[in-house]
């Protein structure tokens, strides 16, 4: 398995914030001491490059955002903070899933999981949004197209929707998207009739659901919509936007999922993939706020991505 991870993105100084460096130095430090590092292909990666940013986001948003960071601006948007090496951090979190997506077509692995920060979902257009500066994974989607690919699916189960994601491929049949996530709870979208619009109609599927829904509920209702949208979509990728923050314990989040119930839902991810798209499957770290219980989350999550 590929596995992005860097000391870089501890650059992205956030202060006493949520989404905190402490986050990724605690993930790093679980990758060493459980051995991470040692079983897995560790690749060199570039920065995105304007190019591959701008197939989702203006070009003045872009410009914007740096300039911001350059000047150490602080809050930037109602949750999101920057610093001046967010620019970096960002842009090394987009070019890790646009590597992965690269070397998982090319076949170099089938699998590959990045332990990057800032996440990315909420990231719209032309705009921050919640703690999110690039889109990362639909930076990735749109370039697992431009390698030829025709149809990409991302699935979701960070506990907030993915509105970033679903605004950027709305209209777009050839991208898949399905979003388990908290309703109502921020940011307020992923409604179950929001299904696409022209052309992708019914190739957009969200899945809100209650604070008191139980883990074993959570993944089954994941399981059964994606399950039902690849088998009419087939998609030759899967994506996943991989949040660990509906934790029992995540200090945003309020569900009830264990560590044990993310290797579950890791290893029938695997399964979908193997049967859809000869296993290719990238995975990219969102959200997840428990410094002790989001680092043992991704460690379950590994274990499963490395289970067959
Ligand atoms: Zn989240």
């Amino acid at each position: 398995m590929l596995l992005y991870h860097s000391q870089d993105f501890e650059g992205h100084n956030t202060g006493s914030h949520p989404e905190c460096i402490e986050r990724i130095t605690r993930v790093n430090e679980m990758l060493s001491t459980n051995g991470w590092l040692d079983k897995c292909s560790r690749p060199q990666w570039k920065l995105a490059t304007p190019d591959q940013c701008q197939r989702i986001h203006t070009e003045s948003y872009l410009t914007k955002l740096q300039q911001w960071c350059e000047d150490d601006a602080g809050r930037i948007e109602v949750d999101t903070v920057v610093s001046n090496r967010s620019w970096n951090a960002a842009l090394m979190g987009a070019g890790a899933a646009c590597d992965a997506v690269e070397r998982v077509i090319r076949g170099e692995d089938s699998k590959a999981f990045c332990a990057i920060r800032p996440p990315g979902h909420h990231a719209i257009p032309d705009n921050a949004m919640g703690f999110c500066l690039l889109n990362n994974v639909a930076i990735a989607a749109r370039h697992a197209k431009t390698l030829g690919l025709e149809r990409v699916m991302i699935v979701d189960w960070d506990i907030h929707h993915g509105n970033g994601t679903q605004d950027a491929f709305w209209d777009d049949p050839t991208v898949a998207f399905v979003s388990i996530h908290r309703f109502p709870f921020y940011p307020g979208t992923g409604k179950e009739d929001e299904i696409g619009g022209g052309a992708a109609k019914g190739t957009k599927k969200n899945i809100p659901i209650p604070a008191s829904t139980t883990a074993k509920d959570f993944l089954a209702k994941l399981m059964d919509a994606t399950d039902a949208l690849a088998a009419q979509f087939k998609p030759q990728l899967m994506l996943l936007s991989a949040g660990f923050d509906a934790h029992r314990a995540d200090p945003v989040g309020g569900l009830s999922l264990e560590e044990t119930d993310f290797e579950t839902a890791t290893k029938w991810i695997v399964e979908l993939a193997s049967t859809h798209c000869n296993g290719r499957l990238v995975s990219l770290l969102e959200g997840g706020y428990n410094l002790t219980h989001m680092p043992q989350s991704v460690d379950a999550h590994l274990r499963g991505l490395t289970a067959s």
